[in-house]
């Protein structure tokens, strides 16, 4: 072909499946030196499941008007978790209530109001801390009880009242552990997971993929300053996220490629490189492409 290498290269990663911003991010591509992924959405499929629901004593409702309420609240989400909770209440029959003032607060969860009352749904970290004493405790027991299972779990607040707890389970991608040792190959480390899951939770994942270094609990603002700092060490920082809250830690990293999904907008706004086709192993693949594409240019 007469064309230049980092151009051909970029028609070579269309090919695999990858939208490449520019001639410059394939080259960014290749000089990754460490893989930051996401969990949910990238590791994981992002088509989560309700594996299990808890109602809790004090909070005054029965299974069905729990999972009503959280759907009502979850309807207006994009997050797969949110989806999932809307499924579940639609796959049982229940009639889901509309909702008011709904807001989304990114790695946390959601908020919004059916009639009068007042619906949380989210981390339950970051929900328990505005409950009181006994109600609190309570809610943290059914939580361990979900997260002993490996489960994500949420927590559901009603009017300041923990009402119940969901465990979600989301299966993992196709070739995700090949595709996690693929790219410790081709870097020589091993990739890294940054997660606003509990550390239970994303350990599981974790494990089954063949990652040992963990950071759970972050906020999208946490995912940013944790690949700073690497980058400031002299890391090259590839982030592989699904678009849905890792917009920042996208944009922040040296390259940042985004899981496109079916139906997602694939605007190439934050991340350097989207995967249009929706496949894990889609990323070593265009990382060895981008390599050779350096090879001749330098
Ligand atoms: P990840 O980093 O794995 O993609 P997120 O940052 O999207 O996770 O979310 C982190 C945590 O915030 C979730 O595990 C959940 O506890 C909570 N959360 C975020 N969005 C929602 C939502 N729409 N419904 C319920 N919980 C949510
Ligand atoms: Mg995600």
């Amino acid at each position: 072909s007469t064309m230049p290498p980092l151009l051909s290269s970029i028609a070579n990663a269309g090919r695999h499946g990858v939208l490449a911003k520019s001639a410059v991010v394939m080259e960014k591509l290749g000089a990754t030196t460490t893989v930051a992924f996401d969990k949910t959405g990238t590791l994981t499929e992002g088509t989560p499941r309700v594996t299990g629901v808890e109602v809790l004593a004090g909070g005054g409702l029965d299974t069905h008007e729990l999972l009503g309420l959280a759907a009502a609240a979850e309807y207006p989400s994009e997050h797969p978790l949110g989806r999932a909770v809307v499924a579940a209440a639609t796959e049982r029959g229940i009639t889901i209530p509309p909702v008011t003032d709904f807001e989304a607060r990114p790695g946390l969860g959601v908020h919004a109001r059916v009639g009068t009352r007042r619906i949380q749904v989210g981390s339950p970290a970051a929900l328990l801390a505005g409950c009181d004493g006994t109600a609190r405790e309570r809610a943290r027991a059914g939580v361990a009880r979900l997260e002993a299972t490996g489960a994500t779990v949420v927590l559901v607040v009603v009017d300041g009242v923990p009402a119940g707890v969901f465990g979600l389970g989301d299966r993992l991608r196709p070739l995700a552990r090949q595709t996690v040792h693929d790219l410790a190959a081709l870097t020589g480390t091993t990739p890294v997971l940054l997660t606003g899951d509990t550390h239970t939770a994303a350990r599981t994942v974790a494990d089954e993929v063949g990652i040992g270094e963990v950071h759970a609990g972050l906020l999208p603002q946490d995912k940013v300053a944790l690949v700073r700092q690497r980058e400031a060490r002299g890391e090259r920082v590839l982030v592989v996220g699904d678009g849905v809250n890792d917009a920042p830690a996208l944009a922040a990293a040296s390259c940042g490629v985004a899981m496109g999904r079916v139906g997602a907008d694939l605007t190439l706004t934050t991340a350097d490189a989207v995967v249009v086709r929706d496949e894990l192993a889609t990323v070593p693949a265009v990382l060895r492409l981008s390599r050779r594409a350096r090879r001749f240019v330098i």
